[in-house]
């Protein structure tokens, strides 16, 4: 259970290892990886948690074919392995996507394309999702009739993915939790005290109800997206230096009907911008349709939307729709998120051609500042300051503990999900060889501990026949396996002599059953 009012509690009266400042994906990727390592961590944001961009964007999980283009292969073979990684890891938030790339005459060069999604699937390496394949003008008609075909030459399909980034972000605070971190929305760092090149203190206001705390820890990471400058100021005094140069992109959310249920289209932008407006399929009844990409310099707390954005955005699709064309009638929502984007002196001024890369620096002895990036790579980037913090500083209390522990949850985690996996690291933390597998079988004693505490098992069969498989591997009466799960219920249970014979002769007979054919 998290409790806001002992997680505050705590954040005033302990002495953490790290202070995430800002709980969008970034800050949430590396709150997860610390507490994976055993630090004692602290995550705060002044919002909600996925208040910032990390809610606002186009819900994409993917490499960036688009970034292809500008010879990012690092970032795209970066992006398309985290991919590959967050659609093992989190399938109910991470999905697989086809997307619809049509090609017009005199539009998108095929060969070019081609070749594009060639090394898109070649950077992407082993993957459980098809690779690209084209797709004939006639197919085109059948599978996309809402679309008009008299330009188009051909099209492909490929594979990315989708999410929720908000719920995405949740989840994985949610993780880091569940690992022993302490998170705490609606709480603003207001202040960032230094001393001789370190930070003493931040001083935060918990925002429902005013009230300030002073927090302290040996390391301080701001994870602030496109409030990096409002941040810097805190800590150099007003400085004006311009860290990041934002852009602002909206969607507009409409009915499913309007669209594809099962595949994204992209569709060229009317004004011949070189961009193209994505219709994705998002939670069952709904499209998001998007997206522009424009300076930004407004406010970061009230980011409206638009009429010539959404005009940019409707023109754009009905110029490839064929009958039914989207007016504002049929917009349900629009939301407008601005990318975190750098201000590197090197990068292209045009905000579409900007990196979309991140930067960490540290900003004195023990506070270091990462922007940038995308929602795809959040756990690499996280992967990356933990290591610059790890070169810097020892934090190495719990560590050795905690690598136990996350190597055992990694272990169980996909038999059992990240919650149980963490109950069974716990009961193996009583006695390690509770994690030595028995003879024959894949199961171990801190499983067994887990079924009799954790889900109700009060007899040998209840373990063997319905929490494990085991029963159903058993071709001959396995005693001594037999005896082993007697004794551990036994002790955990209770049982006199009497009680474990008596158990053993009824699993026999339940055995016997499964075996009654022969
Ligand atoms: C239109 C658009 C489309 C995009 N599409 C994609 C996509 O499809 N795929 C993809 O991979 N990426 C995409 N991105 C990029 C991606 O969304 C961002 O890179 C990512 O969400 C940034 O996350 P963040 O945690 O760095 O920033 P944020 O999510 O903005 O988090 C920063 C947090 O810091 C908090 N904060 C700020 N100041 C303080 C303070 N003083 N005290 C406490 N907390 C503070 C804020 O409240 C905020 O919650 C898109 C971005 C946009 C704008």
């Amino acid at each position: 259970m998290n409790n806001r009012k002992t997680n505050i509690q705590r954040a005033s009266s302990e002495f953490f290892d790290i202070v995430v400042i800002g709980g969008g994906i970034t800050g949430a990727g590396i709150a997860l990886m610390a507490a994976k390592k055993g630090w004692k961590t602290l995550i705060v944001d002044k919002h909600d948690f996925a208040f910032g961009t990390s809610s606002r964007s186009a819900k994409m999980i993917h490499g960036g074919l688009r970034y292809l283009q500008n010879l990012q292969i690092k970032l795209v073979k970066e992006a398309l392995h985290e991919r590959e990684h967050l659609l093992k890891e989190y399938p109910h938030l991470v999905k697989p996507q086809p997307f619809f790339m049509p090609i017009y005459k005199s539009k998108l060069n095929k060969l070019k394309l081609g070749i594009g999604l060639s090394g898109y699937d070649y950077l992407t390496g082993e993957s459980s999702m098809p690779k690209h394949e084209a797709i004939k003008v006639d197919k085109i008609k059948e599978r996309f009739p809402q679309i008009k075909s008299d330009n188009i030459v051909g099209g492909y399909i490929y594979y990315d993915a989708k999410t929720n980034d908000a719920r995405l972000t949740n989840d994985i605070i949610q993780e880091a939790v569940d690992l022993g971190a302490v998170s705490i929305n609606y709480f603003e760092v207001e202040n960032i005290i230094c001393k001789d090149n370190i930070v003493n203190e931040i001083i935060c206001t918990d925002n429902i109800s005013k009230i300030k705390y002073n927090i302290q820890a040996k390391v301080y990471i701001a994870a602030t997206g496109i409030w990096t400058d409002d941040t810097m100021k805190l800590l150099h005094n007003n400085s004006s230096e311009q860290f990041m140069m934002p852009s602002k992109g909206i969607h507009l959310i409409v009915d499913a009907s309007h669209f594809p249920k099962d595949c994204v289209m992209l569709l060229p932008t009317a004004n011949n911008d070189g961009r193209m407006i994505w219709c994705m399929p998002w939670d069952d009844n709904l499209s998001v349709v998007g997206t522009t990409d424009t300076e930004y310099n407004g406010s970061n707390e009230e980011m409206t939307v638009l009429k010539e954005e959404v005009n940019y955005i409707l023109d754009s699709v009905n110029a490839q729709l064929k009958d039914k064309k989207l007016t504002h009638g049929d917009i349900l929502s629009v939301y407008a998120g601005i990318r975190p984007l750098l201000n590197e002196k090197t990068n292209n001024n045009k905000s579409t051609k900007r990196s979309r890369d991140y930067k960490i620096w540290w900003n004195n002895d023990n506070m270091l500042t990462i922007s940038g990036g995308k929602l795809t790579s959040f756990l690499s980037m996280a992967e990356k300051v933990i290591e610059e913090i790890e070169q810097k500083h020892s934090l190495e209390t719990s560590m050795n503990n905690s690598i136990k522990i996350n190597s055992i949850i990694d272990k169980f985690k996909h038999r059992y999900g990240i919650k149980n996996a963490s109950l069974i690291a716990d009961i193996a933390q009583e006695n390690i060889q509770f994690i030595d597998t028995f003879d024959n079988y894949n199961y171990c004693t801190a499983e067994i501990l887990f079924f009799i505490r954790h889900q109700h098992a009060q007899k040998i069969d209840d373990i063997l026949t319905r929490r494990t498989l085991i029963s159903y591997q058993m071709k001959n009466y396995d005693t001594l396996l037999i005896q082993n799960i007697s004794d551990i219920l036994a002790k955990e249970l209770n049982w006199s002599n009497e009680d474990k014979q008596m158990d053993i002769e009824n699993y026999k007979k339940s055995w016997m059953l499964m075996h009654s054919w022969l």
